[in-house]
């Protein structure tokens, strides 16, 4: 159901049947490749849930043992339920009148213990074995999940917000395997349990058991009502931490933004105002399911009352009334375990819908089932006359494009600066020549190839890109020169610095290339950031290199070397510069002056000044502005 939040349905609604049986069916999916030790934990499970019916026949025996005083012989038979009488003396080949005596006493208590470990052991084996599967499928989901974030195109992102993101690949997914852990435990053992006592307590006393089995349903009046508030809290709570990890999570990216904006209050309110809606939804959650317990607890003892009444009036045996009151306090647990059933699903599937609708997203781009690998390109460049719009959330196509029957050839190894206003759709032209979109008419070919018959991962390995917002990850300055071509080696990580002249202000900090760069690289100046981002763009060594130079201005050493860095770059390649610096438009081989989408000229910096007036203005304002910058 894609487009629709799980959270938003109510649960009259037909088609929470209808998510909870997809979500049970896509987690089998990731249980099939466990199946084996699945089977084999279920099986344990329920051999535990029947190992009850039989602990209550063994304490039986041992009560008739030990209750009847020192009097008691081998030879008196034992009334077991489901097994009739048992003449112990008979069995064992031993005199009738043997006493049970200290020694009988001690080996029938020493069982107690054996029958409860043997209980204890097969549900820790199950549970344990549930555990090992479930935490598996939660490992391949994460991974998954993490896979599908990693493999939609750009568009995705301009709508998605990181911190739901990040919600779903981790809390999600554990939520996931909790719920669906504890739901399996409750459906496969929980019935079994109960079945495998009142089996015991009927043989028992069938008139006693019926009588208790009328609390059950008065029991279930209130639990039915609580259970639906649960519900409601419960999918608003795992709403909410999603919320509250998407304020958290822009407030710590935009720590800048925040401190130089004075926004810490305002953070912290909005932070607050979700914190708080979660925790009333956890305190409404937690009321309202502690509640169950004690309501299920006093309905129970209601029924204890009851049985002591009928116990003296049948004149009922101590040790019989000891193990029917035994055997309903041990079958009240699975039941209210099993009552809250419903709502597990409801959480499981609200959390596993979040996960299922990432992992089933399929991304807008996609290879062509026929897309071939591009080798190496020469670098020619040809936009085919085209048109793109930018798409909304839903998909909805935007009224005015953002290009517009655009026809451009670019020759490999020239220098192209592209120069327009903001807005003029500069930036998207780049964005359709690393296919981070699809033009909605035309085509964009690389050395004369359609670039979607490509693979979109070796259309990219012909194209290098240096932007404005250089971006550098929490490691060391060598690593991130790396990520330009994974497989360098330091020769060639220290040669691609040298060139981008990173080299001697890398040399100066003590740690050198094992210095890490802070998030966002932030302790390195804005020049020395993007001498690292053009090393790692000369390792990269694509024939193709996009340039989104920065707006904000350097200072005129840092400029001049720069612009020295970005010269060696650019050799051989074919360059397509959004330049806003002067001293770049005027080594271009061609300028292209773009606006509102359309080229409206193109040629050297001279011919333009003389007859394209668009250029006139911004080469004024650029000339102007760099004059004050110098001065
Ligand atoms: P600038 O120099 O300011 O970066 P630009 O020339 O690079 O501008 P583009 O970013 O290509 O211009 O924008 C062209 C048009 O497309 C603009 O009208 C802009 O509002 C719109 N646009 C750009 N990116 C998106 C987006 N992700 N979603 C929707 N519209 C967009």
């Amino acid at each position: 159901m894609p487009g629709q939040s799980p959270a938003s349905f109510k649960l009259s609604d037909p088609r929470v049947a209808d998510l909870a049986k997809q979500t049970l069916r896509t987690i089998w999916k990731y249980v099939l490749p466990y199946r084996g030790r699945f089977a084999l934990s279920i099986v344990l499970g329920m051999l535990s849930a029947v190992f009850n019916g039989v602990m209550l026949i063994g304490f039986q025996l041992i009560f008739s043992l030990v209750l009847k005083g020192k009097t008691r012989t081998l030879g008196e038979a034992v009334d077991l339920p489901l097994l009739g009488e048992i003449n112990l003396a008979k069995m064992l080949g031993l005199d009738a009148d043997t006493p049970v005596g200290f020694s009988g006493v001690m080996i029938a208590c020493a069982f107690i213990p054996v029958l409860i470990f043997l209980r204890g052991f097969f549900a820790y084996l199950s549970s344990y074995m549930q555990a090992w599967v479930t935490s598996k499928v939660a490992y391949q989901l994460r991974n998954d999940a993490f896979h599908s974030v990693m493999r939609q195109s750009p568009g995705f992102f301009n709508s998605a917000r990181t911190g739901e993101l990040m919600q779903t690949v981790t809390v999600q997914t554990a939520s996931v395997q909790r719920n669906a852990m504890q739901l399996v435990q409750t459906l496969a053992q929980r019935p079994l349990t109960i079945i495998s006592i009142l089996v015991v307590l009927f043989a028992q006393d069938w008139f006693f058991t019926l009588m208790s089995l009328v609390v059950f349903p008065a029991c279930l009046v209130p639990i039915v009502r609580i259970g639906k508030r649960v519900r409601k809290s419960g999918a608003r709570e795992e709403y909410d931490s999603r919320s509250l990890m998407v304020a958290m999570q822009e407030s710590f990216a935009g720590i800048r933004l925040v401190k130089a904006y004075a926004r810490e209050s305002h953070a912290e309110e909005r932070f607050a105002t979700t914190n708080a809606s979660m925790t009333r939804n956890q305190v409404r959650w937690t009321k309202a399911v502690e509640l169950v317990g004690p309501i299920v607890e006093t309905v129970a003892s209601l029924g204890i009352a009851a049985g002591l009444v009928y116990a003296w009036d049948r004149g009922l045996e101590a040790e019989n009334f000891f193990l029917l009151v035994m055997a309903l306090t041990q079958i009240y647990p699975p039941v209210k375990e099993l009552s809250r059933v419903q709502m597990m699903l409801q959480k499981t599937t609200v959390a596993a819908g979040m996960v299922f609708e990432l992992l089933e997203r399929s991304p807008d781009i996609k290879d062509a089932p026929d897309a071939v690998a591009a080798a190496r390109a020469r670098g020619a460049v040809s936009f085919q006359n085209v048109t793109f719009h930018y798409r909304d959330a839903h998909g909805v196509k935007k009224d005015v494009p953002a290009v517009t029957k655009i026809d451009l050839q670019l020759e490999p190894g020239k220098f192209y600066a592209f120069v327009g206003p903001s807005g003029a759709g500069k930036s998207t032209l780049y964005s359709l020549l690393l296919r981070f979109y699809d033009p909605d008419e035309g085509a964009v070919l690389l050395d004369g190839r359609d670039i979607r018959s490509l693979t979109q991962a070796s259309l990219r390995e012909n194209i290098g890109v240096v932007s404005q917002d250089t971006f550098l990850f929490h490691d060391t300055l060598r690593e991130n020169i790396r990520y330009g071509r994974l497989d360098a080696t330091e020769e060639e990580i220290i040669a691609a610095a040298k060139k981008a002249h990173a080299h001697e202000f890398i040399e100066k900090i003590p740690a050198g290339y094992d210095a890490i760069a802070g998030e966002g690289g932030c302790n390195l100046s804005g020049g020395q950031k993007q001498r690292i981002s053009i090393a790692r763009a000369i390792l990269r060594d694509a024939p193709v290199l996009l340039l989104d130079e920065a707006t904000s201005a350097l200072d005129t050493e840092s400029e001049k070397i720069i612009q020295e860095a970005i010269h060696m770059l650019s050799e051989g390649k074919t360059v397509v510069a959004i330049a806003h610096r002067l001293s770049t438009i005027l080594e271009a081989d061609q300028i292209v002056v773009m606006d509102q989408g359309r080229i409206l000229d193109r040629g050297t910096h001279s011919e333009l000044l003389t007859r394209c007036p668009l250029y006139q203005k911004l080469y004024q304002l650029q000339h102007s502005s760099e004059d004050k910058t110098a001065a």
